[in-house]
């Protein structure tokens, strides 16, 4: 049984579904700028429900796509036309907004937030089996795509205890990872580099702290490309110092499995995205080096 969020209040759920949709559109989608429905999204933790899905709901594809044009006096209150335009390119090729239908994965996942606030619409609680449910189904489509689950624990703050379970309006925006990606990853500081050091100490455990900022969010990861040639991407999540070079691997390094080639570039977007299992993986092949 899932007991991950026994404790956790409704809003906090809430919150967690969030995340697993921005997971799901920033890793499937990276390229495309989700900022303007990521923070549409992250209204709904300090607003009522209702007022909250009545504005959310105009924005989702299988509602937004039934408009070919901008039509003033149905968007009018939430839309502007420019903004129209901009949310019809960032859905375009990648969802047709067919309603109900799991295949449609951006529709799918952006549906998640509203469904969790329509199944309480006006209801008690109960044993929030529901919520259970959809957060399942949001994490099913993560797993299916090799995603990184979002850290529960960060809406742990958000309890039961609050308000019969529903839970204290918040700001849950510091918990985006859309909203807080503005930072740019900083290739400018060579003392990222002293992370490589801490591949010859035995008690070495990733992450490791960040010789920039102090945080424990140093990674390391490798990707083999042939016997000669391999790249190596050092990095720090919290500040995004990084460093990348391309040359001859250590014998140890094997690489990782379930590792997309092609999403390989010299910004370390991607193995950020995954650096939990990447930190495993480096653990792992270190212990058995030693
Ligand atoms: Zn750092």
């Amino acid at each position: 049984m899932d007991t991950r969020f026994k404790d956790v209040s409704m809003n906090g759920r809430m919150a967690y579904v969030i995340m697993c949709a921005e997971a799901f559109v920033a890793s499937e989608y990276p390229d495309r700028d989700w900022t303007f429905l990521s923070r549409k999204m992250w209204k709904a933790t300090s607003v009522n429900w209702g007022d909250w899905a009545a504005e959310y709901s105009t924005y989702i594809p299988d509602v937004f796509l039934q408009y070919d044009a901008y039509d003033c006096k149905e968007l009018g209150p939430f839309l502007t036309e420019e903004e129209f335009s901009e949310l019809r390119s960032l859905y375009s090729g990648i969802t047709d907004g067919t309603e109900d239908d799991p295949a449609d994965e951006v529709n799918y996942m952006l549906n998640k937030p509203f469904e969790l606030a329509m199944v309480y619409g006006g209801k008690v609680i109960g044993d929030g089996k529901e919520s259970e449910e959809i957060i399942a189904s949001a994490e099913k489509i993560l797993t299916k795509h090799g995603i990184s689950l979002p850290d529960y624990t960060k809406v742990l703050f958000s309890s039961r205890d609050e308000l019969n379970g529903w839970g204290y309006d918040f700001d849950g925006r510091f918990l985006s990872v859309i909203l807080n990606s503005k930072q740019m990853w900083n290739d400018g500081n060579d003392r990222i580099m002293e992370i490589m050091n801490r591949l010859d100490d035995s008690e070495s455990d990733f992450p490791v702290q960040c010789p920039v900022c102090g945080e424990k969010a140093g990674h390391i990861f490798m990707h083999r490309y042939d016997e000669r040639r391999g790249g190596i991407w050092i990095w720090c999540s919290a500040c995004r110092s990084f460093s990348h070079m391309s040359g001859i691997l250590p014998d140890w390094w094997e690489n990782m499995h379930g590792i997309k080639k092609s999403r390989l570039e010299a910004v370390p977007r991607y193995p950020d995205e995954r650096n939990n299992d990447i930190d495993e993986w480096v653990n792992t092949l270190l212990k058995h080096r030693r």
